[in-house]
């Protein structure tokens, strides 16, 4: 068999699910934007403030009427923050203002209530102000017809805030990627339910749907085929994927009697083999109805690093998320790896950013997956690594 290595098969599922990450567009209310990326930028309707309005609860004046000292002035009205045009300022007037409140035509000053003596209908105002303070004018912020938010940005609630301070109600923004989620095991129970000899959890379903949501994709339907019969997988297939980007599996592809996704993705041209990597070594891709089919092996800690190698990459980047982080680190302990063999080997940031050992290398030990904070990643031809040696750290 020809020798495949990560960044290959990294590079065949980036070509399989190119279309599938291209994905249309959708108008969505700005209560369900958090977290979706615009499709288009986004300009501002209005000005931003509305209207010219007062910073400060105090007064409005004309900063020409205010004396270096104290200043006495009449006090004509009250302008509260609500809807409506306040009368023009009488110059060598004032009238009571609120924080918010639209500033009358002729005043451009606000005194601060804090710098004034209130005496009846009289006011005195200790200090002067230069036009223009606390006055907030309109379009100061933004103008009618300017860019508000980019394209391709991802909605985090200070986004949403200037949308709705814009008037805008509903935003168009990139369809989530839609994922069909299978499992496959004669031996899969759900959490929850009595186990026999034999069976164990399956921990697979529930570790993809999260880490595809993690990723902004979205489930459209979760297939637990756990009879291992290729034609009841071939059905629940059929049924999923015309709804479907991307359908992907766990378990049914080694070299075992009863591989049940081989068995239906094998007539169909699908790819199955074997990747220089541990965990995670045996892979398999296929289209099914035309949606393509991205297939991890069965063991827990190898579904999730495939997933977080082959995939997730794709999908944070559509969904306008940060790459996960990679970072060189300290070595705390030594350790060996398989020669000829990517390795994604547990591991735990120590004081210092260093890094240290989670468990074993077993594909099984999803304590240790859970326990660990990175994946050492250790390329094919590295062997042996001493305590003190630098290695390259994903961030988990
Ligand atoms: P397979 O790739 O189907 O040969 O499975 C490899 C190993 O992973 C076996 O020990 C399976 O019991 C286990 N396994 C398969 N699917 C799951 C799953 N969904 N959750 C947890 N373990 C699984
Ligand atoms: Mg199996």
């Amino acid at each position: 068999m020809a020798h495949t290595s990560v960044d290959q098969h990294a590079a065949l599922v980036r070509s399989l699910l190119a279309r599938a990450m291209a994905t249309g567009t959708e108008r969505v209310p700005l209560a369900d934007a958090l977290g979706r990326v615009t499709a288009t930028a986004v300009t501002s309707p209005v000005d931003l403030p509305l209207f010219r309005n007062s910073q400060m609860d105090g007064f409005a004046v004309r900063a020409a009427d205010l004396r270096d000292g104290d200043t006495i002035l009449p006090i004509l009205g009250e302008v509260p923050a609500r809807r409506g045009t306040p009368e023009p300022l009488i110059p060598s007037t004032t009238v009571r203002i609120m924080t918010g409140a639209v500033v009358p035509e002729g005043a451009d000053a606000i005194a601060p209530v804090e710098d004034a003596t209130i005496d009846g209908n009289l006011v005195t105002i200790h200090r002067a102000r230069r036009a223009g303070e606390f006055v907030r004018e309109q379009g100061s912020d933004v103008r009618a017809g300017a860019e508000l938010l980019p394209a391709a940005l991802r909605l985090a609630s200070r986004h949403l805030a200037v949308l709705a301070s814009a008037g805008i109600r509903d935003v168009e923004v990139r369809s989530r990627v839609r994922v069909v989620v299978i499992t496959t095991g004669a031996e899969l129970v759900d959490p929850g339910q009595p186990v026999d000899d034999g069976q164990i959890y399956d921990s697979n379903g529930i570790a993809l749907e999260a880490a595809l949501r993690a990723c902004g994709a979205e489930i459209v339907a979760s297939i637990r085929n756990s009879n291992d019969d290729a034609d009841q997988l071939h059905d629940a297939m059929f049924a999923a994927a015309a709804g479907a980007d991307v359908i992907i599996t766990s378990g049914g592809i080694s070299m075992g009697d009863h591989e049940v996704v081989r068995d239906v993705l094998t007539p169909l041209g699908g790819r199955i083999g074997h990747i220089a990597m541990q965990p995670g070594g045996p892979q398999a891709t296929g289209s099914f109805e035309g949606v393509p089919v991205i297939s991890f092996p069965g063991n827990p800690v190898s579904t999730q690093i495939s997933f977080e190698i082959f995939v997730a990459p794709l999908l944070r980047r559509v969904a306008g998320l940060p790459a996960a982080t990679r970072a060189p680190r300290t070595l705390v302990s030594d350790l060996a790896s398989i020669p000829g063999k990517r390795q994604f080997l547990r591991g735990r940031t120590v004081e210092g950013g260093r890094v240290d050992l989670v468990a074993g290398p077993g594909s099984h030990l999803v304590a240790g997956l859970a326990a660990s904070d990175v994946l050492i990643d250790i390329p094919e031809t590295t062997t042996e690594l001493k305590a003190g040696d630098t290695v390259e750290t994903i961030e988990l």
